[in-house]
């Protein structure tokens, strides 16, 4: 890249490494290789599974390096954090994902960026959405979360109201619905985990929708195993991040913390 990068923190350094973009780049190919082997134990053709990288808490600066490692999307769970990105990194051919819950006042941001949105869970939504996408003249592709884990704490649908949900979506022709999108308990139980995926990939079945988005850094492989089509990994790839950076959505905490 021509573009002078600006340097690195101490604590950057200490995450991302001395050279982020080979640190990036050699965890990309160890993802790639987990999602290949993965594919290869449940039978299914690598080329089905999609990695969305989950920058959330890198900084544009840092996350610049990820673009010479191969990586041209991103998913991030924050409007503001999102955007401030987007803005930063307008100069690069990159899209957009918002992963996380989404106030109803906070569309018209989403819509200004972004071509994805994985947490769709409420006509209300759905419909400031939808005016604001049509105000920008463009379409959004959405994924409706569900609550596979039935914790108080997590958003999403209900698994019983996911397909009249989806039946309403006709309603907001800017609205692509491409699949259903749930996080799993966050457990060591891998049973417990799987039970989550696999009321998705049910509900999938149910609706018709094609997409399963489902695995993150820690529940991925097996997220493929039991059907996932979209696996949003973020600290594999860049870094463990900082404890300080806080819980990222509710129930992210172990459900006996
Ligand atoms: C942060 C996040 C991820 C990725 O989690 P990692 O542990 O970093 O892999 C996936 N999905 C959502 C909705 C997230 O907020």
């Amino acid at each position: 890249m021509s573009e002078v990068q600006t340097a690195l923190t101490a604590a950057e350094r200490e995450r991302f490494g001395e050279d982020p973009a080979a640190t990036f780049a050699a965890n990309l190919a160890e993802v790639r290789h987990r999602i290949e082997a993965a594919c290869a134990r449940a039978g299914r053709p690598a080329s089905e599974v999609r990695l969305l990288p989950i920058s959330k808490t890198v900084p544009a600066h840092v996350l610049r390096h990820a673009v010479p490692a191969g990586m041209t999307e991103f998913g991030e769970n924050k409007i503001q954090e999102a955007m401030g990105k987007a803005e930063e990194m307008a100069d690069l051919p990159l899209r957009w994902s918002i992963v996380g819950h989404l106030q109803s006042n906070k569309a018209k941001f989403l819509a200004r960026f972004a071509t994805e949105f994985h947490a769709l869970d409420s006509l209300k939504l759905a419909a400031e959405l939808n005016r604001r996408m049509e105000a920008e003249g463009r379409d959004l592709d959405v994924f409706v979360q569900a609550n596979t884990s039935g914790e108080e704490s997590k958003f999403g649908l209900e698994p019983a109201a996911v397909a009249d949900f989806v039946a309403r979506l006709p309603e907001f022709p800017r609205l692509r619905p491409r699949g259903l999108m749930t996080l799993a308990i966050f457990s060591p139980d891998m049973e417990r985990v799987r039970a989550c995926f696999r009321i998705l990939r049910r509900l999938r079945d149910e609706t018709g929708l094609e997409h399963l988005s489902m695995g993150m850094s820690g529940d991925y492989e097996a997220a493929i195993e039991e059907g996932a089509t979209i696996v949003r990994v973020g600290q594999s790839i860049f870094g463990a991040r900082p404890a300080g950076s806080g819980p990222y959505w509710p129930g992210f905490l172990p459900d006996n913390a």
